[in-house]
């Protein structure tokens, strides 16, 4: 996908600090963070939303999110975290290329509803 931000820093068109990376997946800091500590977990292939997943792409995610337990202490999430995935425009989703919030750092609140 030539215009998706997230596809150009799995190329290394756009400068990133890559906090892990393997051949599904790499993780790296938001540009605004949300809590004291937030990561985005970006799968490698490009797809817009949950509803647009292969078995493939649902096994794979799995194994990220499997990996990402394993990688949470060396990421300093020792005390917990929290992963959201944004889909949609109700949910405020800004990129469309499927991604993890992952946050922690903090004790986190509960947003209240509006
Ligand atoms: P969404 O709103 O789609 O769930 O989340 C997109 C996230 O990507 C936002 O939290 C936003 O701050 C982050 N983001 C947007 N552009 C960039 C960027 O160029 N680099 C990084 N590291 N994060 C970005
Ligand atoms: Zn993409």
């Amino acid at each position: 996908m030539n215009d998706c931000i997230f596809c150009k820093i799995n190329k290394g068109e756009i400068p990133s600090r890559k906090f892990y990376e393997d051949d599904k997946m790499f993780i790296i800091a938001d540009i605004e963070p949300k809590a004291k500590l937030h990561y985005l977990m970006i799968p490698k292939k490009h797809y817009k939303l949950l509803s647009e997943m292969t078995e493939e792409d649902a096994a794979d995610l799995a194994a990220c999110l499997k990996k990402l337990s394993e990688l949470a202490p060396s990421l300093g999430l020792k005390g917990g975290y929290r992963l959201v995935i944004n889909q949609g425009d109700d949910a405020g989703q800004t990129v469309f290329h499927l991604h993890v919030h992952v946050m922690g750092g903090q004790v986190l609140d509960f947003p209240d509803l509006k």
